[in-house]
């Protein structure tokens, strides 16, 4: 549900917590990064981004598609390259070795998922650390475990840039992450124990998970399961960060979901799907903060790639450049 009929649909009955809106920072972290780049490239480096497409897989182009816009609309240079699906690994690595070279290109995107027969990690490792806006790179994932200056994960530097951007305080706080993937969980939990929170990380071993979450001041859900967090294992006045984005399509899954929210589940019951997070709904009545699904932490995946390659650019291009934005915004984000 979009963060604004979330807040409506919060009116109507009586829930507690602050929606944390990422669709707002979006917006707000736009017209940061549009000013930014207008910066940069009147000094002659426009951040640019390569995006590498294979193929025809129709999510796939729609996602580059909506990257490449996010390019245009800020003002940044975008380019893409579409290899057939035959391509090789060797092709895909002599396109990534261009792109290494080109020096307009600040950041370089290989959307995943790669055809079985190209060594995917072969062709990620491949990428120059400076340019991997994805922050999937192990010299960037090394930097984050040392809590040196890198480029993070898009999602994950999102989850932090929500709560700082909100002012929720990090430092000393119980955080309890849920889930322990490597481009998820493991990296979300080194973040949050780089700003001093104290965390805990969870994943399908744990004992006792719903008395863990229930000391948390700050929750991240990123397990992949509709609605698993149940409402009575939130801390009152906890934040909670959903990074879960599951489709659910059984009506009585919807219906344990939506009992208390009439407008999704009609909403479930025209349209046959509906998109729930890790954590169940009725967490909104007991939550001091939290991201609603969809329109919390998803918007800023593609927010947080703008701002990476406008940081690659930085970092490689223009540390000569003072910067005009605030720590938290484009230039300061990310690790440490
Ligand atoms: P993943 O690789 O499947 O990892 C799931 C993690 O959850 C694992 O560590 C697993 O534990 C843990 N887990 C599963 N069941 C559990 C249970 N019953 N109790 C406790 N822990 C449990 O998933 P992922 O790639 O990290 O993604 C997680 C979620 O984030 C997915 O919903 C994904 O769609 C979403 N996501 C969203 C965005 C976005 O832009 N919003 C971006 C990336 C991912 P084990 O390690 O023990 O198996």
């Amino acid at each position: 549900m979009h963060a604004r009929a979330l807040e409506k649909e919060k009116g109507e009955c009586g829930m507690t917590a602050r929606i944390l809106d990422g669709t707002k920072i979006r917006d707000a972290m736009f017209g940061e990064l549009k000013d930014e780049v207008a910066i940069l490239s009147s000094a002659g480096i426009r951040p640019g981004l390569a995006a590498v497409l294979v193929g025809n897989d129709p999510a796939s182009q729609l996602y580059v598609k909506s990257k490449i816009a996010a390019c245009e609309q800020l003002g940044m240079g975008s380019g893409l390259i579409t290899p057939p699906s035959s391509a090789t690994t060797a092709e895909m690595l002599a396109i990534v070795e261009d792109l290494n070279r080109d020096n307009d290109t600040d950041g370089i995107l290989i959307q995943l998922p790669l055809p079985s027969q190209v060594d995917s990690k072969r062709v990620l490792e491949a990428v120059d650390p400076a340019k991997d806006v994805d922050g999937f790179h192990p010299v960037n994932l090394g930097r984050l475990v040392s809590g040196r200056p890198g480029l993070v994960a898009c999602t994950l530097a999102g989850c932090m840039e929500i709560l700082r951007r909100n002012e929720i305080a990090i430092e000393g706080a119980n955080a309890v992450v849920l889930g322990r993937s490597d481009i998820v969980g493991k990296p979300m939990a080194l973040l949050l124990m780089h700003a001093n929170a104290t965390v805990t990380i969870c994943h399908s071993k744990t004992k006792d998970l719903a008395n863990v979450v229930r000391r948390a001041d700050i929750v991240v859900a990123a397990m992949g399961k509709a609605g698993f967090v149940q409402a009575d294992w939130i801390k009152p006045g906890a934040a909670v960060i959903d990074v879960g984005t599951n489709r659910v399509t059984e009506a009585a899954e919807a219906e344990r979901l939506f009992r208390n929210f009439p407008a999704r589940l009609e909403k479930f019951r025209a349209k046959g799907n509906a998109l729930v997070g890790d954590v169940h709904p009725d967490a909104v009545n007991v939550a001091g903060a939290l991201t609603p699904v969809p329109g919390g932490v998803g918007p800023m995946t593609i927010t947080m790639l703008m701002s990476n390659t406008v940081k690659a650019a930085r970092m490689r291009r223009a540390k000569a450049i003072p910067r005009t934005i605030s720590a938290s915004g484009p230039a300061g984000s990310g690790a440490r």
